[in-house]
């Protein structure tokens, strides 16, 4: 389970809706499985189907969640064009056994669809997101 409040859940449709056509990526920070903080990160790939954070700006981003106590609970980026589920890629690149993977698809772009996941040695498993929606 990962807490993403209502605020944060609309922050990150934004997020990918703004970077369009291409993905768009970031990091969520808080405690535990509590997500307090929202970090849209640039996307050096500037890719529909592929993302990369800029090394500088992730340092500086773990330097402020630290600052305030924090540490990075999930990553996530948008699939402008396919499902909310990982990719091959997305799987081999999973660096962080210990944070959560968030992934929005853009298909419907009226109804952005987020999903969240946990992927340890290569294998993906589905995360509820509880949020503060009545
Ligand atoms: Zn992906």
């Amino acid at each position: 389970m990962i807490a993403i409040p209502q605020s944060i859940l609309d922050g990150l449709a934004a997020h990918a809706l703004r970077e369009l056509p291409n993905e768009a990526c970031g990091l969520l920070a808080g405690s535990g499985s509590a997500v307090s903080a929202h970090y849209p990160m640039v996307n050096v790939d500037r890719s529909p189907e592929h993302f990369s954070l800029d090394p500088s700006e992730h340092f500086r981003v773990l330097r402020e969640a630290r600052s305030h106590g924090w540490q990075i609970v999930a990553s996530y980026h948008s699939h402008p064009q396919s499902p909310a589920r990982p990719s091959e890629e997305d799987v081999r690149l999973a660096y962080d056994p210990d944070i959560t993977y968030i992934i929005l698809s853009l298909q419907e772009r009226e109804n952005p669809d987020v999903k969240a996941f946990s992927i340890r040695d290569g294998k993906v498993e589905p995360v509820e997101i509880v949020s503060d929606k009545p």
